[in-house]
């Protein structure tokens, strides 16, 4: 068993299984964004664990993971379907097309300035904020994009 893991569980009082476990640590090997559907098919392909696990599993191990803060909620494409990812504690923001709906993440943030000046103007206590910046990408552009 992954010690990391179950500490992390231990440590969000989220009682340890094979299946929240498995999602998990697919989760932190995940480079973007992935649907729920998407990853019921990749967990599905290891055989030993396509017996355990199905898609309303999938669905009710991600909600416990984004109620505890672990894993992120999105829907940003123009097709509204949610995608989740490992809550890295890192803020960013996404470009996202709105064509082939391909999510990039941003480095850095272009708002701490901002979010400093208006706080000290309106007094509120700024926790967090959320920026999506939609586009159309480069094989888009060049009509080369994914068409669904
Ligand atoms: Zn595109
Ligand atoms: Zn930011």
């Amino acid at each position: 068993m992954n010690q990391k893991v179950s500490e992390i569980f231990k440590s969000n009082k989220i009682k340890n299984t094979i299946q929240r476990q498995r999602v998990y640590e697919y989760l932190i090997t995940c480079k973007e964004p992935i649907t729920a559907d998407n990853l019921y098919i990749e967990l599905s392909k290891d055989k030993s664990f396509n017996d355990v696990i199905n898609m309303s599993t999938i669905y009710r191990i991600l909600e416990l993971f984004v109620k505890h803060n672990l894993v992120l909620k999105n829907s940003f494409g123009n097709d509204h379907r949610a995608t989740f990812e490992i809550n890295l504690r890192e803020h960013k923001h996404h470009l996202i097309c709105v064509e082939c709906n391909k999510i990039t993440a941003i480095k850095g943030c272009p708002l701490k300035t901002y979010e400093k000046d208006l706080g000290d103007l309106t007094h509120f206590k700024i926790l967090e904020h959320r920026l999506e910046i939609f586009g159309v990408c480069p094989s888009c552009q060049s009509g080369k994009g994914e068409h669904h």
